[in-house]
């Protein structure tokens, strides 16, 4: 009987670890943009592009340091290889978003009620193929926590100040999601 348990717990943990994600915890080394916001709802991803405008658009260093001088953050930044870096713990409200409406419902102010994850690429170099994998994959794993109901580009959420994410095949997302 005990045996079985054991072995019944193993393959729970097992099938856990597969689901999710390899994260690669930053959240020490960033001490801005962000702030905690007890009890938050959380039902909206906002999926960015950024990069670096130093030598390599792709060096994870730059973009942090870009991210303190503006005092801004995501929860997420997955790199080129689809390294996926926690920046921000979820519980807190990461600065991400910025003036910001939901086009569905008209709510505002969406750093208070949503996950944002960057994507380093540039407007004229796509998303990778591993960074599409890792979103999908960090997605998943963030919709057994949160009930999300609305996953948009921060373009959808500032139209009039945001573009990205760039070069951001929405169908090809939608097609891994529901894989
Ligand atoms: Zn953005």
């Amino acid at each position: 009987m005990k045996f079985y348990l054991i072995l019944f717990l193993s393959l729970t943990s097992l099938v856990v670890l597969a689901q999710s994600p390899n994260i690669i915890d930053y959240t020490a080394k960033v001490h801005w943009g962000f702030r905690p916001l007890p009890d938050r709802k959380v039902d909206v991803v906002v999926i960015h592009s950024t990069y670096s405008l130093g030598k390599n658009p792709f060096d994870v260093a730059g973009v942090l340091e870009q991210f303190r001088q503006y005092g801004v953050s995501s929860h997420y930044l997955i790199d080129r290889d689809g390294e996926i870096y926690r920046l921000v713990p979820e519980d807190d409200e990461a600065f991400h978003a910025g003036k910001s409406v939901l086009p569905e419902t008209g709510r505002k102010n969406l750093n208070a009620t949503s996950i944002g994850i960057e994507l380093m690429n540039t407007p004229t170099i796509a998303p990778d193929q591993r960074q599409y994998t890792a979103l999908v994959e960090l997605i998943k794993s963030i919709k057994q926590r949160y009930p999300i109901h609305y996953i948009v580009g921060h373009s959808d959420i500032a139209p009039k100040r945001k573009s990205d994410p760039w070069d951001f095949n929405w169908k090809k997302f939608w097609q891994m999601m529901s894989a």
